[in-house]
């Protein structure tokens, strides 16, 4: 039996850790293909770039850096780089340094890289390593989790059009949950500074992570020192309020 492709990718950039974690996780599982953005795409959310030609390079046997986004890469991966090629049997994108929590994930490049890949009606999914200030990040057991869920996922399939957001705690797991997509309170933060001519600047962000409190969210297991696995899904649909929005006064 042929062995089943796998492709990766990453928004922190070719030459990080997470990805090369990943990597060495997956080699075992199928042939790896990695194709990953030449520089940090971190916040990038689903980004496809359509205002400038788009280039890639080989850096090494199955090694593919891309001048673009996450989306990008799963994009040229699947339609150019790996033309000719199997099809991948699965997309993992990761492993992020740092959570993709709660709403946050409409920010994320690692998780709408594996929304992309979801388009493609490709198995799929985004993983994530918790941080911590001060203290090296430690992707193992991120990478060994990444095995389990690729070996899972290709003996049992994903459900249609359906993505997994996984995220793993500081420290050693304390054991997996599945969880719902959890809600991050803003309190609005942008540090205002002064460059050197007086003139005001801002930097997005500072304020420290807080969420509305839920025990069954991705936070609370994270919280908890669990892994988080949250199925996610393409439908933005807010079924609830259909009703409500049909009994407005729409008139053209
Ligand atoms: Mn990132």
């Amino acid at each position: 039996m042929q062995p089943v492709s796998i492709l990766i990718t990453n928004d922190d950039g070719y030459g990080a850790d997470g990805l090369k974690a990943l990597e060495a996780s997956l080699g075992p599982v199928g042939t790896v293909w990695v194709v990953a953005p030449d520089r940090e795409q971190s916040g990038q959310g689903h980004a496809l770039t359509l205002n400038h030609p788009l280039r890639f390079h080989k850096r090494g046997p199955r090694h593919f850096v891309v001048q673009g986004t996450p989306t990008d890469c799963v994009y040229l991966g699947v339609h150019t780089i790996l033309k000719g090629e199997a099809r991948p049997g699965i997309v993992v994108s990761g492993i992020n340094r740092g959570y993709n929590l709660g709403d946050d994930i409409t920010y994320s490049g690692t998780v709408s890289a594996a929304f992309e890949a979801t388009l493609m009606s490709l198995p799929a999914f985004a993983i994530s390593q918790e941080t911590g200030e001060g203290t090296p990040v430690d992707f193992e057991a991120a990478a060994r989790f990444a095995r389990t869920l690729v070996e899972q996922v290709l003996a049992r399939g994903m459900p249609p059009d359906t993505l997994l957001n996984v995220n793993v705690p500081r420290g050693r797991p304390r054991g997996v949950r599945v969880t719902h997509q959890g809600k991050r309170l803003y309190p609005g933060g942008v540090i205002e500074r002064f460059d050197p001519k007086g003139r005001s600047y801002y930097w997005i962000g500072g304020q420290s992570a807080e969420w509305e409190d839920d025990p069954k969210s991705d936070f609370a297991a994270l919280e908890d020192g669990f892994v988080s696995v949250t199925p996610l899904h393409l439908d933005l649909t807010n079924h609830k309020v259909m009703d409500q929005v049909r009994g407005w006064n729409l008139e053209i």
